[in-house]
């Protein structure tokens, strides 16, 4: 049965009501687990007739999918939501009626004071009673203002609405998965166990049923998601729990799937068998976003994360030593209360150790409620804001230099959409990095072995790789990149690429339509490469123009 760490649901009247045109707009702030949240609210509101529009002026009802894990966070919410009620008066002077819903954390967490200090708000609706919506909304249309917070009894994913075939093509190649949902290791900086709720693990079956359906559907890379994924144990079809690795394995012989990810780890959790399962299936991608948060031992034990420098640092080294072409992100968080220059040189120390390929850092926020933000010795924002600078000068470093390791190198790149550029696709490689080349457009939902001819600040860019004699392009390609061999990548012939490459239109890099491009690129996702906003260095240092915005 599922434990809620959060608070009891409140229900009010208010006199509004919602007119019967239907069309929702969503708008998902935060992590992937919202994203992933989002579009299975709109599975749930489709057969009730809501069509999904991308523009919130046309919306018969808006939800703000919010986040709460900082404070910025929680407050662009409000700022959005200053915005929408613009909208809903506009509307309202000609006759109709738009209904205005706040779910995700921020919901979660502030409940009715959402619709105190937003009164144009008629639904405020928490992560677990998203199955429960259209009811809501049939009671916002009787004139009431709903607050549902609850953490319900039924198992919401169950109860969810599957998207349908059309629905899953539209969102592309690449699909995330939500295994795992909620915390129980109460880091003391986090909001999530209070926000999320106690850990729970879909089972097995319903898991795999999810992943078949998508794979029906074109999808060929999925990533499992989890507040806390590798603390992953859903039951198994006897009975059982099963861990992480052993649900890659089994997700990993679902037809048509070809590539396989899991996020976001911690580092206590990983357990030998999913270390193995890098060793064993080739679909598994070799990079791992396993956040550390700071490398001074003082701090991580202040921080209650259970784990030390050394046992971080063990772990990467097993997981290389599985899998040697292993390439590994990080969240940093730095000006933990209490945290010292010292303990900040051991944090930059851990960076130069690891080489990461990329990370998100972030100025440390006090959150209401958690232990952290009521510790003494906070650390002035101005120290915060010059150890940022530092941490993220000492990440760009080596993210530049692993970038530059991969000119020259072959890589396997699946297909997701058509670049700016007539004739460009964008795809993804093994380590998450955007590559623009010149490829047909029925190569999207394609793997395909791309030779890295150069990169910019957050783009790859490289040619599809010639046939070679044999119809060997898959297995040279797998071995250039240091990987496995992966039956599903697709060579292509010389005469095609040659053709593509007649056409390319890639603007110079160091100019600025080649920037955009990049930034467009890279901006695709919030993960990996790219760091949420308030990581930004300043505007006009060269590491600025190397971010593109990821966060909504
Ligand atoms: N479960 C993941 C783990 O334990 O590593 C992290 C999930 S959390 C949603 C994403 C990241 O937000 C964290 O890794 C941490 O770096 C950052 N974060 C969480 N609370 C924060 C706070 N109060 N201030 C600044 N950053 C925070
Ligand atoms: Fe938050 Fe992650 Fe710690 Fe859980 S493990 S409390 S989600 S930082």
């Amino acid at each position: 049965m599922r434990q809620g760490h959060g608070r009891p649901a409140i229900y009010r009247n208010h006199p509004t009501g919602m007119n019967g045109s239907r069309k929702v707009h969503i708008k998902s702030f935060g992590c992937q687990m919202n994203v992933y949240d989002s579009h299975r609210m709109a599975d749930t509101l489709a057969p009730a007739g809501f069509a999904e529009t991308a523009a919130p002026e046309d919306a018969d009802l808006v939800i703000l999918n919010t986040c709460h894990i900082r404070e910025k966070a929680a407050e662009k919410v409000y700022s959005e939501l200053g915005r929408i009620r613009v909208l809903k008066q506009a509307a309202a002077r000609q006759g109709r009626r738009v209904v205005v819903a706040v779910a995700g954390c921020v919901a979660q967490a502030e409940g009715e004071e959402i619709i105190r200090r937003a009164p144009a708000v008629d639904l405020v609706v928490g992560p677990q009673s998203y199955h429960r919506l259209p009811d809501l909304l049939v009671r916002v249309g009787r004139g009431e203002a709903v607050i549902d917070t609850e953490f319900p009894l039924e198992d919401k994913f169950e109860l969810l609405a599957p998207p349908s075939r059309a629905a899953t093509r539209a969102r592309g190649v690449s699909a995330f998965v939500t295994v795992q949902e909620g915390c129980d290791k109460f880091c003391t900086f986090c909001v999530v166990p209070y926000t999320r709720g106690a850990e729970l693990s879909r089972p097995v079956a319903n898991i795999v049923a999810e992943v078949e359906r998508l794979a029906d559907a074109g999808v060929r890379e999925v990533t499992l998601i989890g507040q806390n994924v590798n603390a992953y144990h859903g039951e198994g079809p006897h009975g059982r729990p099963w861990p992480l690795g052993r649900l890659l394995h089994r997700v990993a012989e679902v037809p048509g799937i070809a590539r396989l990810r899991y996020t976001t780890s911690h580092p206590r959790d990983m357990e030998p068998s999913l270390i193995a399962a890098h060793r064993e299936l080739p679909s598994l991608m070799p990079y791992l976003h396993l956040p550390v948060q700071s490398g001074s031992d003082r701090v991580l034990a202040a921080m209650n994360r259970r784990h030390t420098r050394a046992d971080y640092l063990d772990t990467i080294a097993r997981m290389r030593a599985a899998r040697h072409d292993m390439a590994f992100s990080s969240d940093f968080i730095v000006g933990f209360p209490g945290e010292s220059e010292e303990d900040f040189g051991a944090t930059l120390a851990l960076v130069e150790e690891v080489g990461y390929a990329g990370a998100f850092s972030f100025k440390y926020s006090p959150r209401p409620g958690t232990p952290a933000a009521e510790m003494a010795a906070q650390v002035p924002d101005g120290v915060k804001s010059e150890r940022l600078y530092r941490l993220q000068a000492a990440i760009d470093k080596h993210q530049a230099a692993f970038n530059a390791r991969c000119v020259g190198r072959t890589l396997d790149v699946l297909f997701e959409k058509p670049g700016r550029h007539p004739g460009q696709l964008v795809g993804r490689s093994p380590y998450l990095q955007p590559v623009q080349v010149m490829a047909a457009p029925s190569m999207i939902g394609e793997i395909a072995a791309v030779t890295i001819t150069e990169i910019s600040a957050n783009s790859l860019f490289g040619a599809l790789a010639p046939v070679p004699a044999h119809g060997q392009a898959a297995a040279l390609a797998s071995e250039a990149s240091g990987q496995r061999g992966n039956s599903k990548v697709r060579a292509h012939s010389a005469s095609e690429d040659a053709r593509e490459r007649a056409d390319d239109t890639r603007p110079e890099p160091g100019s600025s339509a080649h920037a955009a491009l990049a930034s467009e690129a890279s901006g695709q996702r919030g993960n990996s490469k790219v760091r949420a906003p308030d990581t930004r260095p300043e505007p006009g240092s060269s590491a600025h123009a190397a971010l593109a915005e990821v966060e909504g």
